[in-house]
């Protein structure tokens, strides 16, 4: 059997659990999406994940909105990991989220990146109006902005698109070697502007503060960061 014809012949069989499986109200959007996958996702679940995985941009900005509609938790303030304290991060270059932190954590239902309700099959508004999903903790949405947010190399190809190719710092054209890169660096964000009202913060980890350069630029830029750094941990002795 050829291989168009196995694919053709697993789509069907995907097709058809996908439509018993269908709730009666479901994203029209995302179904659009998974019928012209390659792939047909078999289960309701699979193809929300499939869109959003295809559209981490816009993931990114949906979960910063969500963000913004919850604020930051009553007393709340961006601290490291010190000795064990539950839910920090021990590192300033993972995206602060309050809402992970034990202390401040809402319990099953709500999403621990924005803080916001979780509904049926990880969607972030209630489409069916049953309320907030018990079993879940995160939305679909926000699973991929998270990961888009700790591994932004991840997405180089789609960023270097939307760049048109060019470096973000010279202007030349990128080349394959080219990097993803935070336009303000993340020891900077945590150094300068940590006190920035929480979900504000986020843009930081988001597309607004992505680029692409080569790495020519990125390593110049890199050293003169470096010296930047130096010259703040280290101040020239007073005359
Ligand atoms: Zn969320």
């Amino acid at each position: 059997m050829k291989m168009s014809e196995t694919r053709e012949l697993r789509n069907e069989r995907s097709l058809a659990r996908l439509n018993k499986a269908l709730p009666e109200i479901f994203p029209a959007n995302v179904l659009s999406h998974a019928l012209a996958r390659r792939w047909t996702p078999p289960m309701p679940r699979l193809a929300i994940d499939s869109y959003w995985r295809a559209h981490p941009l816009r993931a990114d900005r949906l979960c910063r909105a969500l963000a913004a509609k919850s604020g930051a938790p009553e007393g709340w303030t961006w601290r490291l990991k010190s000795a064990d304290e539950d839910g920090l991060a021990a590192t300033f270059r993972a995206p602060p989220a309050p809402w992970r932190e034990k202390a401040f954590s809402r319990g099953p239902g709500f999403c621990c990146v924005c803080g916001q309700p979780v509904y049926r099959l990880g969607w972030h508004a209630d489409l069916w109006d049953r309320g907030p999903n018990k079993n879940a903790s995160w939305h679909t949405a926000c699973v991929t902005a998270w990961r888009l947010w700790n591994a932004p190399t991840d997405h180089l190809k789609l960023l270097k698109r939307r760049q048109k190719h060019r470096c973000a710092q010279s202007g030349a054209r990128l080349w394959k070697t080219s990097e993803v890169d935070h336009r303000v660096p993340l020891f900077r964000v945590w150094r300068e502007h940590r006190e920035m009202a929480w979900p504000s913060l986020l843009a930081f980890w988001g597309l607004p503060n992505l680029q692409v350069i080569n790495r020519d630029a990125h390593v110049e830029k890199c050293a003169a960061e470096a010296g930047t750094r130096r010259r703040i941990t280290q101040p020239s002795p007073s005359p």
